[in-house]
């Protein structure tokens, strides 16, 4: 738990999200700011500042997150989806607790 990371107060509960899973590990909810008609953001639980932060000892965690993404789309309805990590400010991450951005629906998303 870092503290002020609004991240880490949603994993404590300390902040409402619309959840929509949650694992020992990780816990994906609906983008506060959705910018397609569904987009939720995986988040590991731990408190982890960034992908530049990650190291050998993250990579089954981030194996998971990456293999939670199509399961949960799919719950969701989406036949297909884009993924995205914001890292660093160049990066235009935001919120400095990783999370993968997974969101679809509706149009098909143009090419970027
Ligand atoms: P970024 O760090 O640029 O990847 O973006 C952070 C994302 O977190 C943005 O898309 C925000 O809309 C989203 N966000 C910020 N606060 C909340 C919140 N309390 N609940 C859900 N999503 C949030
Ligand atoms: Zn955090």
């Amino acid at each position: 738990m870092s503290q002020d990371c609004i991240f880490c107060k949603i994993v404590k509960g300390d902040i409402p999200s619309n959840k929509i899973y949650e694992d020992d590990e990780l816990i994906a909810f609906h983008d506060i700011h959705p910018i397609a008609p569904v987009h939720f953001l995986i988040v590991p639980k731990r408190h982890i500042e960034s992908l530049l932060t990650c190291e050998a000892q993250h990579q089954a965690l981030l194996g998971k997150i990456m293999l939670l993404a199509p399961k949960l789309a799919m719950e969701q309805g989406l036949k297909g989806f884009r993924s995205m990590i914001n890292t660093g400010r160049e990066g235009g991450q935001e919120v400095f607790h990783l999370h993968v951005h997974v969101f679809g629906g509706g149009e098909t998303l143009p090419r970027t």
